[in-house]
């Protein structure tokens, strides 16, 4: 028995979970059990599942987070792995109910398997985004090889540098990942510092973190349109190492170009 028998919108929605595990896998981005999903699936609990009993202990988050009261969330477990993920998510992850205390959690389904250590930071993300009544609901972290590569120098770390730089590889990256990305100094994996730098440059309106020297951090409506907003900056950023293999540095597209995707797409920056 899965709690996704029956309840084929759910079951699409970890569907998608997994399909995105199996890509980030693909792309060489989740070594191990490196990366973390986390998506919102409150829209799609009913009175059978708000009825279930908890299979674990209550947990603390280690945040106090009014905005969760109530929600759902399917989560990567710990210590596990996306290419296992891709193929059974609910044996590498597993659902929990956050209580009324908006402090600690329970794992309803399908498994007792405890959730990724990164989790208070995602769901303090989360907690931020409701509380902006934002319609995201996924938060994605992985390890894309080019995008970390530009965070050990210190020039990629000015702001929006790399956002311009990317921008301007092809026309689409702007269309698609229309914040660009904002930078993260360094700071410990799971830290609640890391968390709070992290929320803190979403507000500054972005959708696409880059921790130095570690990892990227996408929020967006769902998971598959989280993984396309890495996906697109990162292919812009092997364009641009792509050139610089073939010995120049790349024109990138003129200020008066970018302006002109700017108002074709109809896009905030
Ligand atoms: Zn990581």
């Amino acid at each position: 028995m899965s709690i996704l028998d029956k309840r084929p919108a759910l079951a699409a929605e970890i569907d998608r979970v997994a399909e995105v595990a199996g890509y980030l896998w693909e792309k060489g981005w989740a070594e191990r059990n490196g990366g973390n999903i986390t998506v919102n699936i409150t829209e799609f609990i009913d009175k059978d599942i708000e009825a279930m009993p908890a299979i674990t202990e209550p947990k603390e988050i280690g945040f106090y987070l009014p905005g969760l009261e109530g929600c759902y969330f399917y989560c990567k477990g710990t210590n596990r792995r996306m290419r296992d993920l891709a193929r059974k998510p609910m044996e590498n992850g597993s659902i929990i109910r956050i209580l009324p205390d908006c402090t600690s959690y329970v794992i309803i389904a399908d498994h007792d398997i405890a959730p990724t250590s990164e989790l208070p930071s995602h769901l303090a993300v989360h907690n931020h985004l409701i509380e902006r009544k934002s319609p995201y609901k996924a938060c994605v972290h992985t390890h894309p090889i080019e995008l970390v590569a530009l965070t050990h120098n210190n020039n990629w770390l000015r702001r929006d540098v790399a956002t311009k730089v990317l921008w301007s590889m092809i026309p689409e990256t702007k269309a698609f990942a229309p914040k660009g990305v904002g930078i993260v100094p360094y700071m410990p994996p799971g830290s609640k510092e890391l968390a709070e730098a992290t929320i803190r440059t979403i507000d500054f309106d972005y959708d696409v973190v880059l921790w130095e020297k570690h990892g990227v951090f996408a929020v967006d409506t769902d998971v598959m349109s989280a993984f396309d907003q890495i996906d697109v900056l990162n292919k812009s950023a092997q364009i641009y190492i792509a050139a610089r293999n073939m010995g120049f540095i790349p024109d990138g597209l003129s200020e008066a170009q970018m302006r002109e995707i700017s108002r074709l797409f109809n896009l905030p920056k």
